[in-house]
Parts: structure tokens; sequence; C-alpha cells
């Protein structure tokens, strides 16, 4: 297998055994283009907003998932939010003001970093709508997802204190439903959308992954995880199966510097190597597997394949940053999309109106002394 070529070396092409499974019920041009194309109704569109690791590179976000959905409501979900995944989302040109539907799969800084910008920046860049975060709780409620949100907004008061009398605050809070770590259980119905969680074993208790169903399509993402059974029923029947995958341990070791035995317990314990991704993508067969959470390093993707081709025989993608998947009744197309990397965010509709909260803070007294008064400067 050879030919593959990732983004950060001019490729334009999904890294994929087959980009296109099923037949298209309509032609798509080769690269995405963000906002050219509408989402057919029945479809499910899934982008990878950070396809990466928690040591995040210029080629690679850390860990999410966005996914949109054709409804009526073009509702807009995210499945973790990892450093330098909003940027991405920025150049999708999704509108940041649907961007209220967060679910987390656990609590590793490589899945929740974005989480700080979503709550405190994109207020600033005009969500006016709360948002809504979904996660597992905790054997011990500390850990759990009711303590992270509650935790982050008071880490926020300055930031929100920054904001009052001068920019609208109606979409700064954030309301948490911990969902069951124990067992599978339907955690969202609303506006055609299905939405299930299932625990999988990641270090400690209280990891999940998420399940989507929408108008006969469904869409199933890992999280972190190591091969589970809980996601071999949950995934059962699924379109896209995006399941975490790990370089062999070796090759970990080599390319992040670890002593072998470390990079074994993580590769092994933590997590999923690709030849046991390919075991559970078999358990599954998806119409189309992704392989997500993996150094995409020139050098390694011939052997993730390999890897992954020793126990699975389907369609495979190894996800990079904004790899795009299309799931429609008729076929799964896997894509990039090709951003503009100055994209500045897209604000779009909202449910709240516009309304300045309170008054801003008075100044300090010794500003009035330290402060230039460069406009009357100006020559
Ligand atoms: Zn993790
Ligand atoms: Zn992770």
């Amino acid at each position: 297998m050879q030919g593959f070529v990732p983004t950060y070396l001019g490729g334009t092409s999904a890294l994929s055994t087959q980009a296109v499974v099923g037949s298209p019920e309509i032609e798509r041009d080769d690269v995405l283009i963000p906002a050219s194309e509408d989402l057919v109704e029945g479809e499910i569109r899934v982008s990878i907003l950070g396809s990466g690791l928690p040591w995040v590179t210029k080629a690679q976000a850390a860990g999410s998932v966005l996914v949109e959905v054709g409804n009526p409501e073009l509702d807009v979900f995210v499945l973790d939010l990892g450093a330098g995944s909003l940027a991405n989302f920025s150049g999708l040109r999704v509108p940041v003001t649907s961007l209220k539907n967060v679910f987390l799969t656990h609590l590793h800084a490589d899945h929740i970093a974005d989480y700080v910008t979503l709550m405190g920046s994109y207020v600033k860049a005009g969500r006016l709508d709360p948002v809504e975060v979904w996660g597992g709780g905790s054997d011990e409620p500390a850990m759990g997802l009711a303590a992270f949100v509650g935790l982050i907004e008071k880490a926020l008061a300055w930031d929100l204190e920054s904001m009052r009398g001068s920019i609208a605050t109606s979409g700064a809070p954030a309301t948490a439903y911990e969902v069951p770590f124990d067992r599978t259980e339907v955690i969202y119905e609303r506006s055609g959308v299905t939405i299930t969680s299932f625990p999988v074993i990641h270090v400690l208790n209280g990891a999940v992954g998420y399940r989507v169903d929408y108008a006969g399509q469904s869409v199933v993402f890992s999280g972190d995880t190591k091969p589970t059974m809980t996601l071999v029923e949950a995934a059962q029947g699924c379109d896209l199966l995006i399941h975490e995958t790990f370089l062999p341990p070796k090759i970990f070791a080599e390319l992040m510097s670890f002593p072998l035995e470390k990079a074994i317990f993580v590769v092994n314990e933590a997590h999923t190597p690709a030849n046991a991704a390919g075991i559970v993508f078999d358990m599954v067969q998806p119409r189309m597997a992704a392989m997500w959470h993996c150094h995409v390093v020139d050098d390694y993707i011939d052997a993730v394949f390999e890897d992954v081709a020793s126990t699975y025989s389907g369609p495979a993608t190894l996800c990079q940053d904004l790899t795009v998947f299309n799931v429609t009744p008729g076929a799964v197309v896997a894509r990039q999309a090709m951003v503009n990397p100055v994209q500045q965010a897209t604000i779009g509709p909202s449910d709240n109106e516009y309304a300045l909260d309170g008054k801003p803070h008075p100044n300090p007294a010794w500003w009035a002394d330290a402060a230039i008064d460069w406009q009357s400067m100006l020559k």
C-alpha cells in the first residue's frame, strides 16, 4: 500500500483505502470548500476538527469531531474539544451561534482544552445562546462532568466580568448533564436526532463514547478506549465508526522518545493499536471505518494501514484534521476540506436577543494617571 500524501505535504485527498463507499446521490467536488455545499435532507456530515494527540502540532489539533445533520434546524454537535480544534471549526465557516451542543467523552486535557475557548472567547465572537454539555459522571463527584463545568465557569470569572456592560453575555452559562458510565443509554432525543452514550474502558471509570442516529444514518465515536464490547454492541449497524487508533508501540516509542515499556503501556493498556482497531472494525462492519487519534506522520502511514489490514478488510480512512465524511443513505464519502487559514469566526443567527448585561466594572484609580492619552497625540 503506497501513495498516501498527508495534507501537510500537499495532499488534498482523504487518506483512505476507499474514499467513496456506495453510490453517492449527488456529485461532489473532490475537495470540500467550506460553505459551498448545503446538507441534504437525511445527511450526516462529520468533520474532524482535531485528529491528533495531547501534544498538539501544526498538522494536528487535539481530539474533536464535528457532527452536522440535515434536519430543518441544521443541528450541530461537537464531540470533544481538544486544543486547536476551534481554529479548524472557524475554517469550516459553521456558525458560532450553532455551537451549543457539546458531548465530552472524558476529561483528559487533550479532549477539553478548547472548551475554555468555546465558553469564553466564542461569547466575544457572538454566541448568544447558552451551551449544553454532556459527559460522563464519576465514582467520585469531584471528578465528574458537572464538577468540571462548574469549575471552568468559576475559573472564567475574570473573563466574564471583563465582558459585562460591553459584550452580550447570555451565551456564557453552560448546563451540564452527566451521562451514565456503567451502561448504554439514550441521552438525547430532539428534532429527529438520537444520541446514545455507552461506557468505554480508558484508564479510569467515567469515559464514554457516543452514537448519533439521524434519519436512518448513524455515526459512532469511540473517544479514547481499549477495544471494548460495549462499543461493539452499541455500534452495530452503524455507517461510520470513528475509532481511536494508535501507532504500534515500537513506532510510538521511537516517535515520542518514550521508553518502550511506557509506550507499550500507553498504547496497549490505555488505547487501541491499529491491528486491534481492525478487530473492532471487523466485529462491527461499518460502511466506513475511520481511524482517529493517530499520529499522521508520512513515514508511518503505511504501517498503520498495514496493521489495520491484518485484521480488517473493509474500507478504512486515517483521519487528518479536516477530513470530512458525508454520510447519506446511498454512500459514505471521505474528503478533505480546504480552508482559508485566516477565515474568522462566522456568527450566524441566534434564538437569543443581543442585550447587554449590567454595567462595566469601574476603572481602578491608578489607570487615570497611567493610561497614555494616545488619541490626543495623533497627528
Ligand atoms: Zn484519554
Ligand atoms: Zn486522548
